[in-house]
């Protein structure tokens, strides 16, 4: 099916929840076992009103000042919204971040863990956090490496910090499915449940291995203008 050619964002979204459907059985999982996060970067409030009318709540925005421009009002008319922050965070921004989102996805360093868990700590605000791993080694990447990860888990413990999972942004280009599988892996060695793998290009893949996120951006909204 060519998502391209559906005109309506809401006919999309029905579109993907079949195609996640198929992947969840294939795999002998449960429809409900991933999560469909609505990437809504770059997209006017004007755009995701349709999604939120067709009764979906869950998105996503990677950076903060953009979410606090836009989400507040949509909320205020669309309570059950849940946000989740899936580009990185800089320090400073951590009360901002604790304030408005309900899931973090990209928590990648020990600063940041030490200022989220301040942050969390100064609203008493639990919210819960992926630990993002530079799964390809990619120099422009975020992302812990893998040798930092279980250090990284370790702080974020002492500060109080409830790890919902892993994430990962696999390398471009290439075939994802053994970067999925080793984030997994990661997952499973931790005893950690959440996954947050797959987008617009390779969701039906990070869910019959086993995502519990997936982020799609694209698929749903048609091409960003400036990506
Ligand atoms: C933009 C973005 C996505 C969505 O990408 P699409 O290809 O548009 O589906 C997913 N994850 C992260 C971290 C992103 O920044």
């Amino acid at each position: 099916m060519d998502k391209a050619t559906i005109d309506t964002a809401a006919a999309r979204l029905d579109a993907i929840k079949a195609e996640m459907g198929n992947a969840a059985r294939l795999a002998g999982r449960q429809l409900d076992e991933t999560a469909l996060i609505a990437v809504s970067k770059t997209r006017s409030a004007a755009e995701v009103i349709p999604l939120l009318d067709a009764g979906h709540r869950v998105f996503g925005e990677n950076r903060v000042q953009e979410a606090t421009d836009k989400w507040p009002s949509l909320r205020a008319a669309y309570p059950e919204t849940q946000l989740h922050l899936i580009g990185q965070l800089q320090s400073n921004k951590a009360v901002e971040a604790v304030e408005l989102f309900n899931v973090i996805h990209s928590v990648d360093r020990p600063s940041l863990v030490t200022a989220l868990g301040k942050a969390m700590k100064q609203l008493k605000k639990a919210v819960p956090c992926f630990i993002q791993v530079n799964i390809g080694a990619e120099d422009q990447k975020g992302g812990c490496s893998i040798d930092e990860l279980p250090d990284l888990l370790a702080a974020a413990e002492n500060n109080a910090i409830p790890v919902a999972g892993l994430m990962c942004l696999p390398p471009a280009s290439v075939e994802p499915s053994p970067f999925f599988a080793l984030l997994a892996e990661l997952a499973a060695r931790h005893r950690l449940e959440g996954l947050s793998m797959g987008m617009s290009g390779d969701f039906t893949t990070a869910i019959m291995l086993g995502a519990t996120h997936i982020r799609v951006g694209t698929a749903l909204f048609g091409a960003r203008q400036n990506p």
